[in-house]
């Protein structure tokens, strides 16, 4: 008689990410969701990935991806395993979709963005389903979104409902510039990761029931999510490229890390600010407390 399989997988290792996309340079906000994610991981003797976002080319700068890896070094945010580029995902997008197609779940949608304003509607309630206009040069792909609405729970924001079709619609999980969509590879490649943990800037709260939605057409068991405040300017604004936002400065990363754990609710001792980054992270392993961190979606 053989002995019974042996399986290693019973116990997860608590795996989270930091997942940016090469617009630009990283800024305090991004910042602030790589600490959060990285000391949540680490307080749990966890894997810490970092995955470069490149699905969007167009939006994409030269030299980004290495510049912000540069940075979490300098703010000794070091990472495990080999970085994952979505740039090189592209089959297994492609063969997600052609699960969805198998299931009938997607379809081809050959309105522009024009059509759907003429319209007047504000999403998309599903034109294309029985049949796209013929004779267009591009198409998107759809997917098919239930009328229900999904409920769950985030470690930050606590409870959250989303009726998804009318606030999503029948969202696009490929464009018709041919690109795959940003629901569509970070559902994916959260799974390919075994990432157990997403913990992410507050802006992608409103994602996360696409997300989700996306996860159980797939299959795929879905991480814990928390969403961090997101930091905006004086102007409310998100801080990101689009809102001239300053790329962080790498004068003093102790201090701007110290005002990290600060902004996360950590309360560190005044007399942390004059230690070395390493011994900054390692208070915030050794005290760090997800509970602590607001609760709102703006600092
Ligand atoms: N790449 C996305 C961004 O930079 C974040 C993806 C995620 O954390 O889910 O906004
Ligand atoms: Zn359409």
């Amino acid at each position: 008689m053989t002995s019974p399989a042996f399986t290693s997988d019973t116990v997860t290792t608590p795996t989270g990410r930091f997942a940016p996309s090469p617009t630009g340079p990283l800024h305090y906000g991004s910042l602030l969701a790589a600490v959060a994610s990285y000391l949540n991981i680490r307080s749990q003797n966890g894997t810490w990935l970092v995955r470069i976002d490149d699905l969007d080319p167009p939006r994409e700068i030269a030299g980004a991806a290495s510049d912000i890896l540069h940075t979490l070094e300098s703010f000794g945010l070091h990472w495990d395993k080999d970085i994952l580029y979505q740039s090189r995902r592209l089959e297994a997008y492609d063969e997600a979709l052609a699960r969805l197609q198998k299931k009938n779940l997607i379809y081809l949608c050959s309105c522009s963005r024009k059509d759907i304003v003429q319209r007047g509607e504000s999403i998309y309630t599903g034109h294309c389903r029985s049949g796209y206009i013929a004779g267009r040069q591009r198409y998107a792909i759809r997917l098919k979104v239930s009328k229900e609405t999904l409920s769950w729970h985030d470690m930050i924001q606590g409870s959250q409902f989303s009726r998804l079709f009318q606030e999503h619609g029948d969202f696009v999980v490929r464009r018709a510039d041919g690109l795959h969509a940003y629901h569509l590879a970070v559902v994916l490649d959260d799974d390919y990761q075994n990432i157990t943990e997403s913990i992410r800037g507050a802006d992608l709260l409103s994602s996360t029931s696409a997300q989700m939605y996306l996860q159980n057409a797939l299959d795929i068991e879905p991480p814990q999510y928390a969403h961090i405040p997101v930091a905006v300017n004086t102007r409310g604004e998100k801080l990101s490229k689009q809102t001239g936002a300053e790329p962080i400065s790498m004068h003093d990363p102790a201090r701007t890390l110290f005002k990290a754990l600060q902004d996360l609710g950590q309360s560190p001792p005044q007399d942390l600010q004059a230690s070395s980054i390493r011994d900054i992270l390692n208070w915030g392993k050794q005290n760090w407390a997800l509970k602590k961190i607001p609760s709102k979606q703006t600092l």
